[in-house]
């Protein structure tokens, strides 16, 4: 296959629920990892489609959504200040802090709140307002951690003054480490995030699936990409194999991007972060490495550590672990909508909640 449609064809989408069907005998429990593929699954009611057997349980693989609640409070902040020019993803506007608070209301109030598409942005309009300091919130998992850190890199050869990162950025494999080791796990397959990989490779990878004994398939994006990487899946647990497998190969190598990862490891190093929700997690973020800490918006600005607490009716750390659905949520299409969010997976665009609540409004109608 070589073009996307043949990806979205609903003969080779039907061929493999056939096969997916032949082929399982028992129940399995499959998360796929990825927002992106969630939204893909529900808008293309890919879960429909499978034997009641398949059980896919939504995994923790949307940035935004991850993204602590005590950042919120801190970007907020800082936007909120004369001098600063915030710059961030469009996704992040909505995102609920504590109090309810979110970017978007503040940019109505005056703030200087400015979406871009690439941290790159931010630099030049660092470089275009020498008497303002600019800001750059930097969210996402591995994928989107090499243009920050490209960022930052050509802000300091630039020698900028001015450019700072607010760095929320998350690493997926600790995540999906701290779900096998919970006791209330019961995920038995992984479809792995494609993109992740295109950066990271899957060495990485390798070491989960054989500590935990779990099948795991690198998969992609698209209707077709999502059956595939559920029919691999299957086939190991069927079989009582565990591998990983790449389904995505026209986009991934085993060891990934290689000029990239030089990069990552050039200006950031591992560090614990706590995730939305779900709480602290050992090594599964990222903070500037010591070179680079004047571009660390949270020193440059003295931003105190504080804690601060989710919306009580927010189940979104069950939901991240895939332990409930968003329709089991007591908030969802009442209290929480997107026009009226209490968390963040109502509003990210990789948000569980968002999709369930776009695409299958009927359950709550
Ligand atoms: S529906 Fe709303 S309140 Fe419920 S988990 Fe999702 S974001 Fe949180």
């Amino acid at each position: 296959m070589k073009f996307v449609n043949e990806y979205r064809s609903p003969k080779i989408a039907q061929e493999y629920v056939a096969e997916i069907a032949r082929i399982t005998t028992r129940p399995w429990k499959i998360m796929e990892i990825c927002g992106g593929q969630t939204h893909s699954i529900v808008k293309y009611g890919i879960d429909k489609l499978l034997p009641a057997q398949i059980t896919l349980i939504h995994g923790p693989g949307c940035p935004v959504c991850v993204t602590s609640v005590d950042l919120i409070d801190q970007a907020i902040a800082l936007a909120a200040l004369p001098e600063v020019i915030f710059c961030t993803f469009g996704d992040m506007l909505r995102i609920p802090g504590s109090e309810r608070k979110d970017l978007r209301s503040l940019k109505a109030q005056g703030g200087d709140v400015r979406i871009i598409y690439s941290p790159l942005d931010a630099v030049k309009i660092a470089l275009q307002n020498p008497d303002r300091q600019v800001v750059f919130f930097a969210v996402g998992f591995e994928t989107t951690v090499p243009t920050t850190a490209m960022a930052v890199y050509q802000a300091s050869q630039l020698e900028i003054e001015n450019f700072s990162a607010l760095v929320a950025h998350v690493l997926v494999p600790p995540a999906m480490e701290t779900i096998l080791a919970s006791s209330e796990n019961c995920v038995q397959g992984f479809l792995a995030a494609g993109h992740v990989c295109t950066i990271t490779g899957y060495e990485d990878y390798l070491e989960i699936a054989l500590q935990y004994d779990i099948p795991i398939v690198i998969t992609g994006f698209e209707p077709v990409d999502i059956l595939q990487g559920i029919y691999m899946c299957i086939k190991q647990l069927e079989a009582g194999i565990v591998e990983v497998e790449n389904q995505y190969s026209r986009s991934v190598s085993y060891e990934g991007n290689q000029t990239a990862q030089q990069l990552i490891r050039e200006v950031f190093e591992t560090t614990s972060r706590q995730w939305r929700g779900i709480g602290m997690i050992e090594e599964s973020g990222l903070k500037l490495r010591d070179r680079y800490s004047k571009f660390d918006a949270e020193k440059r600005f003295n931003l105190k550590d504080h804690q601060t607490q989710e919306s009580s009716d927010c189940i979104s750390g069950l939901i991240l672990q895939g332990i409930k659905k968003p329709t089991q949520c007591e908030a969802f299409g009442k209290k929480c909508t997107p026009e009226n969010p209490l968390g963040a997976p109502m509003v990210s665009s990789e948000g569980a909640c968002a999709a369930y609540y776009r695409y299958r409004q009927l359950v709550f109608s």
